[in-house]
């Protein structure tokens, strides 16, 4: 099965590429460096970065299969992204004209749209943030495949199940021969081209575990992703070095009260430091936040998403908090979904053009959720292609959703869900003005 869709370079400006596929054009960064190109070069990209050339002859037989399916799948995600707007009252409707003429919305205003409840209202909410998403995306959207190779923590996050001193929880680590043999199993069974790293702080991994991990994943042809906490800058420069391109790191809460109650010994302030930091390095950047901490208003909620956007991410990752058993945190409520779809429809409205991610988590809250969240402003997803006997260990939160999912039934039912939304696993890059 390949799910992405090759583009062809169609100019080189310095680093850009601008591609083509189906009509469609893109920038992407290019990564001269890992692999010259020239103009006419078929290539894959993911999240906007070069992944690797493809044989013309490959290409070509790709973008056969693709035409027909593409332009239909194209059709329905049109017709799913028309608005109703009769439903909504008009203080709503005159906000949610501001984002048609493109303009910013005021943080009052934000807050005004958190306050809609009625089903009605917000589906139309809903509905205008979509067609946003489809106005700066089309169909594109973007399936990365995640592996959590470690669930030892140094880190003692209350909210977190892998926490330090969480009991009762048999840890393990994964060889790095172990993780390249998953990722090599998944790409070439199912076609990924992005692949996450993700695990507790765990400096079992030094430097050169790591720097080893990342360069002959990179040789495989895909974006790496890092998500692996607070480590140094140092370390992140060299995993940049060794091919490492994409870092997936929450600041968790905007608000330093909240965070210091929840993240103890680690502060808002070096977090923020560090993802900014990541970004000066080049790495492309997902950031986000939990939604729906113990004390949070909706105030915080616009708060952080003002602030993922200040940072300049590519993705927006964000999730439900869930209250996790053996955790400082057990007894506290989890998220509703209504909160986390306002929080994906309002994002799309501040950050017209971003990656917003479908968390597991999501998912988690109820079956139908991440449907609606890619109805409701989404366009990215993760799968988890961590082997089925560690997915119950990696327990950052409770009755994790797809534990029991096998890779391949997982791929199946995202790509059926993707494709009966008409969504087209094409992520590019972005649209060239
Ligand atoms: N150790 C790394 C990466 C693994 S944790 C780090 O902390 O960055 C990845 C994410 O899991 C965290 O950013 C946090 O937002 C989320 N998470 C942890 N515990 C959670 C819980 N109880 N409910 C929902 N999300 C949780
Ligand atoms: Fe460790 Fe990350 Fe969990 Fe915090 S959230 S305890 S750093 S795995």
């Amino acid at each position: 099965m390949c799910y992405a869709i090759p583009a062809l370079l169609i100019a080189i400006e310095g680093n850009i590429g601008i591609v083509d596929y189906f009509g469609e054009k893109r920038k992407i960064l290019l990564d001269l460096e890992f692999e010259p190109v020239k103009v006419g070069d078929y290539i894959y990209a993911q999240g906007g970065v070069f992944v690797r050339k493809i044989a013309p002859k490959e290409a070509e037989e790709i973008l056969a299969h693709w035409r027909n399916v593409f332009f239909e799948l194209k059709k329905t995600d049109e017709a799913l992204s028309r608005i109703d707007q009769d439903k909504l009252s008009s203080n709503a409707l005159a906000i949610l004209q501001k984002v048609n003429l493109q303009k910013t919305l005021k943080k009052s205003e934000l807050l005004e749209l958190f306050k809609l409840k009625a089903p009605e209202e917000l589906s139309v909410l809903y509905e205008i943030a979509n067609n946003v998403r489809q106005r700066e995306h089309g169909n594109a959207s973007c399936i990365h495949g995640i592996i959590e190779f470690s669930n030892y923590c140094s880190q003692n996050c209350c909210y977190c199940g892998i926490r330090a001193d969480r009991v009762g929880l048999t840890r393990y680590r994964l060889e790095i021969e172990e993780i390249l043999a998953i990722a090599k199993n998944a790409i070439d069974k199912y076609g990924f081209k992005a692949i996450v790293l993700q695990s507790g702080e765990d400096y079992w991994y030094d430097d050169a575990k790591l720097e080893k991990l990342v360069r002959n994943l990179r040789k495989m042809g895909v974006l790496v992703f890092v998500s692996l906490g607070l480590r140094s800058e140092e370390t992140y420069r060299k995993l940049y070095k060794a091919g490492a391109r994409a870092a997936l790191m929450r600041f968790e809460t905007s608000n330093e009260e909240i965070f210091s109650r929840i993240r103890p010994g680690t502060t808002l302030k070096d977090r923020l430091k560090l993802i900014r930091s990541l970004k000066d390095m080049g790495y492309v950047i997902a950031t986000g936040f939990l939604v729906g901490l113990p004390g949070e208003t909706d105030e915080d909620i616009v708060n952080n998403i003002l602030l993922t956007k200040s940072l300049g991410p590519d993705m927006y990752s964000f999730g439900p908090f869930l209250p996790t058993i053996g955790t400082p945190m057990e007894k506290a409520e989890r998220a509703s979904k209504e909160l986390i779809l306002k929080t994906i429809a309002i994002s799309r409205l501040v950050d017209y053009g971003s990656n917003i991610l479908v968390t597991t988590a999501l998912e988690t809250l109820d079956k139908e959720a991440k449907r609606e969240g890619l109805l409701a402003g989404a366009n990215s997803m993760m799968i988890n292609i961590t082997p089925e006997k560690y997915r119950s260990l990696y327990a950052i939160y409770d009755n994790r959703a797809s534990i029991d999912t096998v890779v391949s039934k997982a791929v199946q039912e995202t790509v059926d869900l993707l494709y009966s939304l008409g969504r087209a696993p094409t992520d590019l890059g972005f649209i060239s003005g």
